[in-house]
């Protein structure tokens, strides 16, 4: 399979799992895990198989894996103290407890992994088009701020693989809320391109990477603490799910973040 890794990102091979990782999070890897599955596995359609494999790979415990049974696009994070808590329907999860692993699904929807190396806070953010547009980054590390006494300034946020500008093809109606939403920020001619006309209607290019880091910039995060994957998912079909390309048959990847 192609590898994937770039000046942010690693691609790890190892038997018969396979995951990226970035290499700003893996300077601490005494105290933090993570990874972002590729389409080598399918690791929800194995009973947990393919996931003990990963698990090992990663040396994480896999009893005390949280999943979200239903991510549902919205702006909701929870924050979890003890593995036997069962998420509610949110996107988001942050703790401060080590061995507690976050398992978030995704097919062109950016992840956002959220990791206060001062504090020892993680975040593990599901953030589609429509949490995007409900600025879910910002409440997570809102959320990060005000139950954990967190300094923005210490805060890193990792922003996975996702569909890129280059393929998040819209309508106008998509469009009108970026452009609404987003408007105060003053960048509406980088985060919007417009696109061809298609059996009449004109289609827009939106950059949701360049909302995220602009609404962390926002919070206070320093620039060189936010980091993009630089990977599209379309364009790297071949290595990554996308439900742009696989539509409902579509897999998922694997968004993983643990205190260790
Ligand atoms: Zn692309």
């Amino acid at each position: 399979m192609k590898d994937l890794s770039n000046e942010n990102i690693l691609h790890i091979k190892d038997g018969n799992v396979e995951y990226l990782q970035f290499r700003k999070l893996l300077e601490y890897k005494n105290k933090l895990q993570h990874c972002y599955t590729t389409r080598c596995d399918n690791y929800e359609e194995d009973n947990g198989r393919n996931y003990k494999n990963l698990y090992k790979s990663l040396h994480l415990d896999y009893s005390k894996l949280i999943k979200i049974k239903e991510q549902i696009h919205s702006n909701l994070v929870q924050r979890i103290d003890n593995k036997e808590t069962e998420p509610d329907k949110v996107d988001g999860l942050i703790t401060n407890k080590k061995g507690i692993s976050f398992s978030l699904r995704f097919a062109d929807c950016t992840p956002i992994y959220i990791y206060d190396p001062v504090k020892n806070i993680i975040g593990n953010i599901h953030s589609g088009w429509k949490g995007t547009v409900g600025k879910i980054a910002q409440v997570a590390v809102k959320k990060i701020i005000k139950e954990y006494n967190s300094n923005p300034k210490d805060i890193i946020c990792c922003i996975g693989p996702a569909i890129g500008k280059c393929h998040f093809e819209v309508d106008e109606d998509v469009k009108n809320i970026f452009e609404n939403t987003f408007s105060y920020m003053n960048i509406n001619h980088k985060i919007i391109e417009k696109g061809e006309e298609k059996e009449g209607k004109q289609k827009y290019f939106i950059d949701t990477n360049l909302i995220n880091r602009t609404m962390l910039e926002e919070m206070g995060l320093q620039k060189e603490n936010i980091i993009e994957s630089n990977i599209c998912t379309v364009c790297n079909k071949d290595v990554l799910h996308s439900y742009r390309i696989d539509k409902e048959k579509a897999g998922r990847n694997t968004a993983i973040i643990s205190l260790i």
